[in-house]
């Protein structure tokens, strides 16, 4: 199996190069050259751990990791740090299935790909005699900053260093970087926004002299963010896992279809439910659920990508996103894997901010739905299914939630359905705790976990427990211009 980038027919890597790299040339995506299918039966994978499965999925796609390797990777990645051994949970809520992708580290579903990353990375750099260090640069808004510094912490062979903006994070999303232990970590908050933290690691990794330093000091750089075919292929897993669990349940009978509604920002969680189905799993429709960054939504109904608009901060911060990067990946497949089209799709976006896809590719997205929720509707879901039922969700499932609602109402569609949950209540308790009643504003973020503990009567996790006493190790704050020298006197250099 080999990598071919969306935009340029003659750049072919293997999977291991293609996780080193990240991104192809000019701004190209790696994407499989075919989608394989599962050569298990589902009633074989219905008897599999989470470990096991994933070794079926992975195999097919990152064909020259050995057995040896990638089962390491896998045991590596889903252990202990997960606080289930079921890895992801499947719960029914008001007859909907709750794929629950938060138990891991950090409480969010990023770590289902980012707790294996670093493990296929550092045997990918071994595969291709890489004998530098990797060091990982990120910029984040939250949720992968810590997801990636609590992947590479004391990871042989890796330096991980995040920048975030100091006053644009949650409460709890800082304490939870800035107390990271690991030799190799590296946390600085700059005076700046996102995309000026986004904009100045961009500009180390095209820097030629930094780069030619780096590598005088045994250092390389590589990017853990979301576009790396080693994020996509680990998130395929949960959805093959999910149906063998319902199938072996008695939920749904072998071989009826199954949705999937998933919160959607970059696309890269719902694009692995299109590749798992595309795998042979019958995976009916795949609902987009939006918020009122509701881009995705415009263009599955009208076919316009247009990211021309207003950017809004909304509760589900981490789906606040207009340009979805991964959707490229489906452009470039409905376009006939061509790298010409979709290279005139993305230069008119590039340019314009704007691109129109024609009839025929239109037609190829009949399996997906898109739809999106407001603030209002966004809170009030949350309250109403914990009222009804109990459940406490995060905002980001919550959009979802109230998505499926608007899918069932517009077609009727009683196929069962999963949803997927990718954060943890306890990650936005104010949003949370404030949706289920306005009275409890004035509390400080540790309060209310407090409360939410106790009205959902489920444990407060250990990240959370951890972080409240935890001493903060990360105390470097630097202004945009300093990133670049800050980076070096982590390295030494
Ligand atoms: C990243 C993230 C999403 C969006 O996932 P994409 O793969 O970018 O579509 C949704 N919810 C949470 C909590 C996230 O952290």
């Amino acid at each position: 199996m080999l990598y071919v980038s969306t935009r340029n027919a003659e750049e072919k890597v293997t999977a291991s190069q293609a996780v080193l790299k990240g991104l192809a040339e000019h701004g190209g995506l790696f994407v499989p050259e075919y989608i394989p299918k599962l050569d298990v039966s589902v009633d074989k994978l219905a008897e599999m751990t989470y470990q096991e499965t994933a070794y079926e999925v992975m195999k097919l796609f990152l064909t020259d990791y050995t057995e040896e390797e990638l089962k390491k990777c896998i045991n590596n990645a889903y252990d202990s740090k997960f606080d289930t051994s079921e890895i992801a949970s499947l719960v029914k809520v008001q007859g909907a299935y709750y794929l629950e992708l938060f138990h891991g580290a950090t409480i969010a579903f990023k770590d289902m790909a980012l707790s294996i990353l670093p493990h296929l990375l550092i045997t990918a750099a071994r595969k291709n005699q890489v004998k530098n260090d990797i060091v990982i640069l990120t910029a984040t808004s939250g949720d992968t900053g810590k997801a990636a510094l609590a992947g590479f912490a004391d990871v042989e062979g890796t330096r991980i260093v995040v920048f975030y903006p100091k006053d644009g994070v949650s409460p709890i999303q800082e304490k939870q970087m800035v107390t990271q232990k690991g030799s190799n970590t590296f946390v600085v908050g700059i005076n700046g926004n996102f995309d000026q933290a986004q904009t100045g690691v961009k500009k180390m990794f095209s820097d030629q002299a930094l780069t030619e330093e780096m590598k005088a000091a045994g250092y390389q750089f590589s990017s853990a963010n979301s576009i790396n075919i080693g994020r996509l292929v680990p998130q395929i897993v949960y959805y093959v896992y999910a149906y063998a669990k319902m199938v072996k349940s008695g939920a749904i009978e072998n071989g009826a279809h199954m949705n999937v509604t998933v919160p959607t920002g970059n696309f890269g969680n719902i694009l692995a439910a299109f590749y798992a189905k595309n795998m042979g799993i019958p995976i009916g429709k795949l609902i987009c659920a939006s918020n009122e960054n509701k881009v995705l939504y415009d263009f599955f109904s009208t076919g316009t990508y247009d990211k021309n608009r207003e950017f809004i901060l909304t509760s589900s911060p981490s789906m606040d996103i207009l340009i979805s990067s991964n959707l490229e990946r489906l452009i470039y497949r409905i376009a006939g894997d061509s790298a010409e089209k979709n290279q005139e799709l993305m230069d008119s976006l590039q340019e314009k901010g704007i691109y129109t896809i024609t009839e025929e590719m239109k037609e190829q997205l009949a399996s997906f739905y898109g739809n999106y929720a407001s603030e209002e509707e966004t809170a009030a879901v949350i309250q109403e299914i914990y009222q009804d039922a109990g459940y406490i969700m995060d905002p980001h499932t919550a959009v979802a939630a109230a998505v499926y609602k608007k899918y069932q109402k517009d077609t009727q569609d009683d196929s069962k359905t999963v949803i997927v949950s990718t954060a943890s209540p306890y990650k936005f308790t104010r949003s949370v705790m404030t949706a289920i009643d306005e009275n409890y504003k004035d509390r400080t973020d540790f309060e209310l976990a407090d409360e939410l503990e106790q009205l959902s009567k489920v444990d407060i996790p250990k990240a959370i427990q951890d972080i409240r006493t935890a001493p903060v190790i990360h105390k470097t704050v630097c202004e945009v211009e300093q990133m670049e020298e800050v980076v070096k006197q982590f390295l030494n250099i």
